[in-house]
């Protein structure tokens, strides 16, 4: 059998040690090499690797074409860190209650099943996961920051139409909830970004030259951020978030 050959980009840079590959929401390959790697050696680890890539593609072709917005009905897809599940939806269960069973995420409903009532539930759901995962987060990220003079701020939710992330003066982090739907490696990005800023208010040179050091291939997992903007449904947002 002869496969396909697989197109691919490569993004060498000196500060890898190994390769590493990633498959975007558009069904693009990306190979991350150090310097040294020889194109044979890449187009060998994507070879090795063949069998996932189809694996992530044909997830990530699961969902195309993009839905437009949610209309909360049983089987629709939703995304929890990257994944995608389907809604599984009972009504007139002793309490409302939502949470991940296998492929699915439930939601009980106590009232009678209807889009609003789902909505509501899944809302709340997402804003607790989303305080749970970017409080656990922004843990993580505040260690990496501490060698470069960033204590751990406080952060609040907000549903923020076309930011990810910001951060205010007296060094309070506003974050959008929407992040808890994007892969963990695109919301530590957004909490290092955020934090670089705690430093560096603009994005001038000094700003990106510390976010190289805490994150060196965040232009890449930026570039996967951006996708996913691409791939969220918009639900309770106008427009979806793009700068990080
Ligand atoms: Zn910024």
């Amino acid at each position: 059998m002869t496969a396909m050959a697989l197109d691919y980009a490569i993004r060498r840079s000196s500060r890898r040690r190994t390769i590493a590959i990633q498959v975007h929401p558009d069904l693009a390959i990306e190979v991350l090499a150090p310097n040294e790697s020889g194109d044979g050696e890449i187009a060998a680890a994507v070879e090795r690797r063949r069998r996932w890539i189809e694996k992530q593609r044909a997830f990530f072709r699961s969902y195309h074409p993009l839905p437009s917005a949610p209309r909360f009905v049983a089987g629709e897809t939703h995304y929890l860190l990257g994944r995608q599940y389907q809604l599984r939806i009972a009504e007139r269960m002793p309490s409302t209650m939502v949470g991940v069973v296998g492929e699915y995420i439930e939601v009980l409903l106590r009232s009678a099943n209807s889009p609003e009532a789902v909505q509501r539930a899944l809302r709340s759901w997402y804003l607790g996961e989303a305080k749970r995962v970017l409080s656990r987060e922004l843990d993580v990220a505040s260690k990496v920051m501490r060698k470069h003079g960033v204590k751990r701020p406080e952060f609040k939710l907000r549903e923020m139409g076309g930011r990810w992330g910001s951060c205010t003066p007296s060094g309070f982090l506003m974050l959008n909830p929407i992040l808890v739907r994007v892969p963990v490696h695109c919301v530590r990005y957004v909490l290092l970004h955020e934090l670089c800023h705690l430093r560096h208010h603009d994005h001038g040179p000094e700003f990106y030259r510390l976010l190289d050091r805490a994150l060196p291939e965040w232009v890449s997992t930026k570039k996967t951020l951006e996708r996913w903007a691409e791939v969220l449904p918009i639900s309770e947002h106008n427009s979806l978030p793009r700068d990080g």
